[in-house]
């Protein structure tokens, strides 16, 4: 026996290898800040909780629809309506476990061998990993810092071919931070609607995290000849801390939906009947703590630019959303360790930064774009400034 060709096919999620890593050393006592968590640093809010508690005591409990209670599916409907101008019925939205399986069962149900899916990189690690999984071929399009990290309509032109199936967008992207304005994406929607057969995943998972008064907006809200193939996927995990509870969600094409509908009947079947229940209140209860938690990354977006910038050799793009930041290194590639070591990609460079000054960041590598790293500011600012400090610290140091 040994693992399927399917499986061989992957790796695994470089980000939670990191998460784990740092908790390893620090269960062995080492004093190491980790940036490299991709969630909120804070609580999931009492209201939602409590929805979860009542739906315990109250006997919801039981499996539910397999993509999704009534409950939910309206909740979601009127999110898509109130937040992004979007009619989604009920038929045209399934709930998932958490917002990679709603990219799993998208891929999956979709793609034969020899499809393709546009993947502009830096990209989030599981887009490339999850199409080759469900036998698709990834055709990256590289968009560096110098475009501020955003495909131009002529690159994504260029990257589609007929095998084309999908494009995927995110906004404000996972790992960069960067968003794109309505005229950009209107602009990428002129190009996607001169090839009709292809479909775009907009992953909107970081809507709500957004900075300078900057205006989000998705896809087939602005290209409305688009709607009928997009499937705009959202989820509860970052906008309202609750990256435990998995769940994730899409709005789209009927037949898709039921595609997406049969595959989880046959795996996971229904998500959590009790994260249903509480993000039913998390999507229709008061949204003012949204704008809170913005206000509050946008100033550790600040602290974490500023102080990366003036770190020899890093150069720090300021992002328009999210909660991470995806300096560029090559000014550092080429240089020694006090130890002797050369650092030759940005892998040696996170390495180095969590032996000698024990802050732990993910290498531009596992994100499709090097050399940079990706760092998360999702914790205290007090941390933050630790970490940067020894971050500069350790360039300050190579020689
Ligand atoms: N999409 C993006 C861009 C992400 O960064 C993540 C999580 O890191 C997800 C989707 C999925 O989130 P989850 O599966 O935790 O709901």
């Amino acid at each position: 026996m040994h693992p399927s060709a399917a499986l061989a096919r992957i790796k695994p999620s470089p980000t939670l290898a990191i998460t784990t890593r740092v908790q390893e050393l620090k269960r062995a006592g080492v004093d190491v800040i980790g940036l490299g968590a991709g969630e909120p640093d804070f609580d999931t809010p009492d209201f939602i909780k409590e929805a979860g508690i009542k739906a315990i005591r109250d006997g919801q409990t039981k499996y539910t629809n397999v993509d999704g209670t009534p409950e939910l599916k309206d909740a979601i409907a009127q999110k898509y309506l109130r937040d992004n101008g979007l009619t989604y019925t009920r038929d045209q939205i399934s709930v998932n476990s958490g917002g990679k399986h709603t990219l799993f069962n998208a891929m999956v149900a979709t793609l034969d061998a020899g499809d393709e899916v546009v993947i502009p990189a830096p990209y989030w690690v599981s887009y490339p990993d999850v199409v080759l999984f469900a036998g698709g071929t990834p055709v990256f399009v590289a968009a560096g810092a110098d475009q501020n990290y955003k495909i131009t309509p002529a690159q994504l032109d260029a990257a589609i071919t007929p095998k084309t199936k999908w494009v995927i967008l995110n906004s404000p992207s996972n790992p960069t931070g960067a968003a794109y304005s309505e005229a950009e994406l209107k602009a990428l929607g002129a190009v996607l609607e001169a090839h009709p057969h292809v479909w775009i995943f907009a992953d909107d998972m970081y809507e709500h995290i957004l900075f300078d008064d900057f205006k989000f907006t998705t896809i087939a809200q602005v290209c409305p000849s688009l709607y009928e193939r997009t499937l705009t996927a959202n989820g509860c995990s970052k906008a309202y801390a609750m990256t435990g509870w998995r769940i994730g969600f899409a709005g789209g094409a009927p037949w898709l939906i039921k595609a997406m509908s049969k595959l989880q009947s046959q795996s996971t079947s229904n998500p959590c009947s009790i994260a249903q229940a509480a993000s039913v209140a998390a999507l229709s209860g008061d949204q003012g703590f949204l704008k809170d938690n913005s206000a509050l990354f946008q100033r550790r977006r600040d602290l974490v630019v500023g102080m990366l910038n003036q770190a020899e050799g890093i150069t720090c793009p300021l992002p328009e959303g999210a909660f991470y930041v995806y300096p560029e290194i090559s000014g550092l590639i080429g240089k020694s360790t006090p130890g002797g070591k050369r650092i030759e990609t940005d892998e040696d460079f996170v390495g180095y930064l969590l032996d000698d000054a024990k802050v732990a960041a993910v290498q531009g590598a596992a994100f499709g774009l090097s050399p940079a790293m990706r760092i998360s500011y999702a914790t205290s600012d007090e941390l933050l400034i630790k970490a940067c400090t020894r971050i500069q610290e350790a360039c300050a140091a190579l020689r």
